[in-house]
């Protein structure tokens, strides 16, 4: 339906035109019509579908302009959030001469709010505690307010906001259009319509539909310590441009951007510990595509709309299933296609069925990539950047230096190997690779015997299908809901991987993951040093030390981690501060 037929005011219509929607969504062709009329309304529809102008249409064509009085109050659950409604009213009202939209939220300065809603707003967008501290002051007078709208309800319910909402509606004048738009009908939603509204229209999209059409989606079979790592692969080889990555914990969220940084990513994190002058830049920046990560707790991320964000990767099975629907809904948005990555540890393989249970959609199993795919991979991408330089005109300044070399007896092609080995060094280090796919049964013991090397990637992986997406499993049977639990679990791939061999040269050492690598000039002895010296153990008592670019490996005994944790703690290694994190996924 168009949107000039739902009785809009002619500057409501050319403001949509100008933004470029030229059809309404379902829930807005639902919902909007109803909502003209005045009528309270419960509405609740996937992430993703539009609900915003559904209720942001009819707040602005509720305003009356010519009186300077709030009259709509719209509730968020997080700052975001409230940010985000209040720009798309705007430019919604864009053409509505005079009509204000003011956004109100702790941690920015109340001051200036102040002075802003006494100047005057037609609509407040704001969160819940900030909007009572406003009733509290007066600064929000609330005697004209006859329309209050509550976007993601079930959000702001599971977020500990019922006594705040009760209150805020208890006092608001009796004669007023009551709202709720929630991505479910859980039960408390619908009580907190029973008691605030009269006699609402409830518009509800059914269960099948909730899952987004738009998004692939996948999942990894991993174990803890291999997260990181598989992370960079997935960003690598679906040649990811602007992701999410969510997280479960504030913690956890600032452990993976560390670690994406270690691995020459620029990631930037948002969660609820965040000031608000942080939360704003960091969002600016993804916005901007300053930054092309942003690592997120689901409160920091409810309900973010960033076009063009092209995957979701669920770091952390969300604990919620509901907070899954939401996760991947950050993409394939406004008919983009969208790509979600769900790494899944063993124990955790129960949450995914149960998400397909809730979602009615299949998540494909994904294998993590082998190193010939991905030594494959940088091949390609390497030759194509040759290519391109080979290309600019000015390249022939460098041909002194071959001839510089070739007086020495170095040819052009050694020279070529050596700037070769240093452009794959990631990928000329098996031990680090062998390390990561160990875990997975028979195809990392297949590599390290070396005999059949590749023998999997020649049948699997023609390069078309590594470009387009995950490597798929091919074996159907291993989707979820395909067959149940107990049939799967006979299956031999999978119970191998219920016995993967331990990931250090030795069960009873720990492995360490230190900050400091070749880039600081670091070597063994350096580690050792460091380590007798200042947490007071004998050299002979670490094993295998790996270095690598950023970082480097330590094995140790397990009882004398936490001594050479403690004595490393505020210590340096060559000038450089130490963090030092167990990484064999005992943490
Ligand atoms: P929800 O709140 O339901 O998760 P949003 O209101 O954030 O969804 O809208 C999702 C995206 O769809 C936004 O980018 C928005 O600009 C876009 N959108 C909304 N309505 C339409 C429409 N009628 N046609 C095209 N895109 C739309
Ligand atoms: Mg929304």
């Amino acid at each position: 339906m168009l949107f000039k037929d739902l009785g809009l005011s002619p500057e409501v219509v050319e403001a949509i035109e100008s933004i470029g929607y030229s059809e309404a969504t379902p829930i807005q062709e639902k919902t909007i019509p109803i909502l003209m009329t005045g009528k309270d309304l419960t509405g609740q529809a996937q992430t993703g579908t539009g609900k915003t102008a559904a209720f942001g249409i009819p707040a602005i064509e509720h305003v009356d302009i010519s009186i300077n009085q709030t009259q709509s109050l719209i509730l968020c659950p997080t700052r975001e959030l409230a940010l985000q409604v209040s720009t798309e009213l705007k430019k919604l009202a864009k053409f509505k001469k005079g009509l204000r939209v003011l956004a109100v939220y702790g941690g920015e300065s109340i001051e200036r709010q102040i002075k802003d809603l006494k100047f005057g707003a037609h609509i407040v967008v704001g969160t819940p505690g900030r909007i009572i501290d406003h009733l509290d002051r007066r600064t929000l007078n609330a005697s004209h307010l006859s329309q209050i709208i509550l976007d993601e309800a079930d959000e702001m319910l599971n977020m500990g906001f019922r006594e705040d909402i009760e209150l805020i509606l208890t006092r608001l004048p009796e004669q007023r259009q009551t709202v709720l738009f929630s991505a479910t009908l859980a039960p408390p939603i619908l009580a907190l319509a029973k008691r605030f509204q009269n006699n609402p229209e409830i518009i509800k999209i059914e269960r099948k539909e909730l899952t987004i059409s738009t998004v692939e989606q996948f999942y990894y079979l991993v174990r803890n310590a291999q997260k990181t790592e598989i992370v960079t692969q997935i960003i690598d080889l679906n040649n990811l441009q602007l992701m999410l990555i969510f997280c479960n914990t504030k913690r956890k969220v600032e452990e993976v951007t560390d670690e994406l940084k270690a691995y020459g990513h620029n990631p930037i994190s948002l969660h609820g510990d965040k000031t608000q002058r942080d939360r704003t830049e960091v969002m600016n920046k993804f916005r901007k595509g300053q930054a092309n990560i942003l690592v997120a707790t689901d409160v920091a991320a409810r309900g973010i709309d960033v076009t063009g964000v092209d995957a979701v990767i669920n770091y952390d099975v969300p604990l919620d299933i509901e907070n899954y629907v939401h996760r991947i809904g950050r993409t394939g948005r406004a008919g983009q296609l969208g790509k979600s990555f769900t790494l899944v540890t063993n124990d955790e393989k129960y949450k995914l069925r149960d998400i397909e249970r809730y979602t009615k959609a299949t998540i494909e199993k994904a294998e993590t990539p082998t190193r010939q795919e991905l030594v494959a991979y940088k091949k390609d991408k390497l030759a194509t950047r040759i290519t391109t330089e080979l290309e600019k005109p000015n390249i022939k300044i460098w041909a002194d230096l071959l001839e510089e070399y070739k007086e020495k007896g170095i040819t052009a092609e050694q020279i070529a190997i050596a700037l070769l080995s240093k452009e794959m060094k990631d990928l000329a280090e098996p031990e680090r690779r062998e390390r990561t796919f160990e875990d997975r049964g028979d195809r990392g013991g297949r590599f390290e015997r070396g005999g059949d090397r590749g023998g999997r990637f020649e049948r699997g992986g023609d390069r078309g299908d590594r470009r387009d997406g995950p490597r798929r499993d091919g074996r159907s049977s291993e989707r979820f809901g395909d067959r149940p639990a107990a049939s799967r679990d006979r299956d031999g791939g999978e119970r191998r991987e219920r016995t993967p061999r331990p990931r250090t040269s030795d069960a009873s050492m720990a492995r360490l993951f230190v900050n400091v690598g070749r880039i600081d000039r670091i070597s063994p002895g350096d580690i050792v040093g460091a380590f007798a010296g200042e947490a007071n153990i004998k050299g002979s008592q670490i094993g295998q030390i790996d270095i690598f670019d950023k970082y480097s490996f330590v094995e140790l005994p397990h009882d004398l981690v936490d001594q050479v944790m403690d004595g490393m703690r505020n210590n340096k290694i060559k000038g450089k501060s130490i963090n030092i994190e167990i990484s064999n996924g005992k943490q």
